[in-house]
């Protein structure tokens, strides 16, 4: 419930930004956990505390032309939302995908700011992309679509201005074309610029693993609060991205049975005593970018390919929704609840409605937001930026156990607060509550900027 002085905050924020729905939808999820705070601290809505928080400090929407290997040219729109910068830096990921509008940035960064404030680091929130879609295109395509991208973007960014990463579409190879160019552009090999980097070119071990591992780790403990685990729990996990696969590869290696995944196209059901090959899987999804149909034409008998489908019908005790917004509705929720799932971890930005959000609290499943289960790729990004400034470069090991201490931080923090504002176990609330403070006592400092 919003609480009565939040209403016409809210009521603002949809008047000016009509038919951004999933940015409305963002916004009021965390408008939803402040009634508490700002009645035990009514300074936080002096200033105009949050109404400046719902606002993006810039929005910058550019044309992207480039010629595809026919010879025709190709219009696309970019987007980078500097949303806040309290903190630190911008820092957020470029999606690319052919939905991609300013709303859906909008949305993203706006979760991004609270997710990175949650990760304790001195980085600020933003997020961009473009509607280009790189599915079936060509190697050269891909470079000269990155390369115009960069062209206008990179007069926007800087290693103490706006520092993007991957998302949706766009992975170490995509990167690396857009550093390739803001290089030449600047003439200044700046490699905290960019994160999600290859490793002989300034990136950080871990990177690639950093989310979908992170999101394990939090569910790990939060699991731990009733005194279970992975250890022999059969686990569902939707896309079969980056996400996907490392928190596919985390969770067995804690003991887990992960029996299924999806993409864009349908869903894989693996039920063999080991569950999912990942070997296989990173063979179709990360070298050939093939379809998870290709996985189960591999593998032959003992395993179902669902064209379509929900991959939430299959019965399991954790759910780690890794795919994409709103890809769990209050229905999948009702019957993942029916079969007894224990935990939910948000690996995806928002992949659960809000009403599948209330069906999991009802039913008194564990269920972890993604602004903290999944923050474990951006706190990854950071210790790059680190290694970035001091010109150093890590052990696998030593990157892993930070990315570990960082993660039980933030579920620490997240169920503290939760216990503090009376709803001991809320993880939506706590993330929320512990993101806002900490951005919102940056902002009283800095003045009004
Ligand atoms: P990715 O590597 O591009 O993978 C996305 C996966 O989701 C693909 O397998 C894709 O299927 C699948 N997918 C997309 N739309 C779908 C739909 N409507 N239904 C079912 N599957 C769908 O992207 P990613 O980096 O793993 O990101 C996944 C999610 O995590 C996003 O919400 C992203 O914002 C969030 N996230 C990512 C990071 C990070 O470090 N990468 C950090 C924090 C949060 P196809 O293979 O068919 O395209």
């Amino acid at each position: 419930m919003l609480d009565e002085k939040l209403e016409p905050i809210f009521a603002d924020v949809l008047r000016r930004n009509p038919g951004e729905d999933e940015f409305h939808q963002a916004v009021r999820e965390v408008l939803d956990s402040l009634g508490a705070v700002i009645a035990k601290h009514p300074d936080y809505a002096e200033a105009a505390l949050i109404e400046r928080i719902c606002e993006p400090e810039r929005q910058i929407i550019f044309r992207v032309p480039w010629v595809n290997d026919k010879g025709q040219v190709q219009i696309n729109r970019g987007f980078r939302v500097q949303f806040n910068s309290a903190l630190g830096p911008f820092k957020g990921g470029l999606r690319f995908h052919p939905t991609v509008l300013l709303g859906t940035v909008k949305f993203l960064g706006f979760e991004q700011v609270f997710k990175n404030a949650l990760t304790g680091m001195p980085i600020g929130g933003g997020k961009g992309g473009s509607d280009f879609d790189p599915k079936g295109r060509s190697e050269q395509e891909i470079m000269r679509f990155c390369q115009s991208f960069m062209t206008e973007l990179w007069r926007h960014l800087g290693e103490y201005t706006d520092v993007p990463a991957g998302d949706i579409g766009v992975g170490q190879r995509e990167i690396g074309y857009m550093f390739g160019q803001y290089k030449r552009i600047s003439n200044r090999y700046e490699s905290g610029v960019l994160t999600g980097k290859g490793m002989t070119w300034g990136g950080s071990r871990v990177r690639t693993e950093a989310t979908g591992y992170g999101a394990v780790y939090f569910v790990e403990r939060m699991l731990s609060t009733r005194k279970q685990g992975f250890e022999g729990k059969n686990v569902i996990v939707s896309g079969a991205g980056n996400v996907a696969i490392y928190t596919i590869e985390k969770a067995r290696k804690l003991g887990g049975r992960v029996i299924a995944c999806s993409d864009s196209q349908g869903y894989v059901v693996d039920d063999s005593s080991s569950g999912i090959d990942l070997d296989l899987l990173k063979e179709i999804k990360e070298k050939k970018r093939g379809r998870l149909s290709d996985y189960a034409a591999a593998r032959g008998a003992g395993v179902t390919y669902v064209p379509g489908g929900r991959v939430w019908d299959v019965p399991a005790d954790i759910a780690m929704p890794s795919a994409t917004q709103n890809e769990l509705t209050a229905q999948d929720a009702r019957t993942l609840a029916k079969n007894g799932v224990l935990a939910v971890g948000e690996g995806a930005n928002m992949p659960c409605t809000p009403e599948a959000v209330r069906v999991f609290m009802e039913a008194n499943v564990l269920f972890a937001a993604g602004k903290a289960a999944n923050a474990g790729g951006v706190a990854t990004s950071a210790l790059e930026m680190q290694q970035n400034a001091s010109r150093d470069s890590w052990t696998f090991e030593a990157t892993e156990q930070r990315l570990a201490i960082i993660m039980n931080g933030i579920h620490d923090r997240c169920a503290e607060m939760a216990e503090v504002y009376g709803s001991p176990g809320n993880y939506v609330l706590g993330a929320n509550v512990a993101g806002f403070i900490r951005v919102a006592e940056a902002m009283r400092a800095l003045g009004i900027v």
